[in-house]
């Protein structure tokens, strides 16, 4: 199993969409950014990201291209799944905590949860979202997330999609392997390996 954590703030700004967990909230202010500005999205992207050593949102989207503003944050949520599918795991379990002075997260917390779980492709089950008020914290202009996730490793009777997945990925590799000459049967394993080298 691997852990990861992720944190985002973002300051609330008037006349742009508020965009929480994939979620269109109607308020008098939405949350600036590059992108759409989604607090949430973009701490489970860091989070799951980290608990692969894949680096940060950052490393593959840098705020300075162009190409990424105003940029829907589910294709940065994307990309993370991948990542830890190309790395052999998937997620047992998130959790998350948002800090924001208004709106109110408790009406909206089914739907965001239910969206994030679908995002993710997990059940609501595995999802938490909670939120507080930034009591004592003097930052009623700014939401924060906090996230943690617990992946496992992907065996390979999870899915015979999955298997065959593995098997045809396999078969490529010992072919290219004997091809090349390549005698290292490390080649072999699909999984990223996770040295610090991989830190950003
Ligand atoms: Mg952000």
């Amino acid at each position: 199993m691997r852990i990861g954590y992720g944190f985002d703030s973002h300051a609330f700004k008037a006349g742009v969409p508020l965009v929480i967990g994939g979620v269109k909230i109607e308020h008098r202010s939405g949350l600036a950014g590059h992108s759409d500005g989604d607090v949430l999205l973009h701490a489970i992207t860091d989070a799951l990201l980290g608990a692969v050593s894949a680096g940060d949102i950052g490393t593959f989207f840098p705020p300075s291209d162009p190409q990424w503003k105003g940029a829907d944050s589910t294709i940065f949520l994307k990309t993370a799944v991948e990542e830890i599918a190309t790395a052999g795991y998937k997620i047992t379990n998130i959790d998350t905590v948002l800090i924001l002075s208004q709106p109110k997260i408790v009406p909206l917390a089914g739907d965001i949860r239910a969206r994030v779980a679908d995002l993710l492709g997990i059940k609501p089950n595995q999802v938490g979202i909670k939120a507080k008020t930034p009591e004592g914290l003097n930052q009623d202009g700014v939401a924060v997330a906090h996230v943690t996730v617990l992946l496992e490793e992907i065996k390979v009777n999870d899915g015979l999609k999955s298997m065959s997945a593995e098997a045809e990925m396999d078969m490529n590799d010992v072919v290219e392997s004997l091809v090349n000459g390549v005698r290292d049967t490390r080649a072999l394993g699909r999984k990223r390996t996770f040295d610090t080298d991989d830190l950003t």
